[in-house]
Parts: structure tokens; sequence; C-alpha cells
């Protein structure tokens, strides 16, 4: 892969870190842990009763979501650093090259095609 296509994959895992990590706050947020939105969650539960079992539903809906997230971070953390030490597009499972055309659709990714699929048996 050539130092332009290099940089341009980083510029997309820059963006999606930068999207990631707003996405992780927006959640982690809405998840209620500050004292404004407890109460407010309070007040809805008085008017709607019946709603505190979506309420909740949601609430964990929304703790997955960020697990998901910092997963996706944790890909893309690794992806960066890996362009950074010189070792990006090496497979992890075999050392093998990842093929441009995978990188390109997937720049984070961490494995071959081949290993991939194995791993995912
Ligand atoms: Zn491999």
């Amino acid at each position: 892969m050539g130092k332009k296509d290099l940089s341009k994959l980083y510029e997309r895992l820059m963006a999606e870190k930068r999207r990631l990590e707003a996405e992780r706050a927006r959640l982690t947020d809405r998840s209620g842990s500050g004292q404004g939105a407890g109460l407010e969650l309070a007040d809805y539960d008085l008017n709607h009763p019946a709603d505190a079992g979506t309420e909740l539903f949601d609430r964990e809906k929304d703790l997955a979501l960020v697990e998901n997230v910092n997963s996706l971070l944790d890909q893309v953390n690794g992806a960066l650093a890996k362009i950074a030490s010189d070792t990006y597009g090496i497979c992890d499972a075999c050392g093998g090259r990842i093929s441009d055309a995978r990188l390109r659709a997937l720049p984070y990714a961490t494995m071959c095609i081949s290993c991939q699929s194995r791993y995912e048996d």
C-alpha cells in the first residue's frame, strides 16, 4: 500500500475515532450518572409509571452500545498504533499481509481474511 493510500486510511481512522468518542460521550451522558439526569428520570417515571420498564430497557441497550463503541475504539486505536509503528496491514494471527481491498473496506481490520474466517468458526 502506498503512502498516499495509507494517509487516507489514517484520516479515516482518526475521523472514526472522533466519531466513536463523541458517540460514547453521548451514550454515557444519557445513561444518567449525573444528578440532573436522575431527577429528570424520577419526574418522568412519576408521570408515566407504565414507561418505567421501557426506560430501563433503553438504559441496558445504551450500556450494550457503549460496550460495542469501546471495542470498536480499541480496534481503531490499535490500527492507529500500527500505522505509527509501521506494522499496519500485517495480520495479527499469521503475520501475512492483509489485502489493500480489505483494509479499504475495513481500515481497522487486524487479521487477513482467511485468519478472520477461521477465527469466527
Ligand atoms: Zn492471517
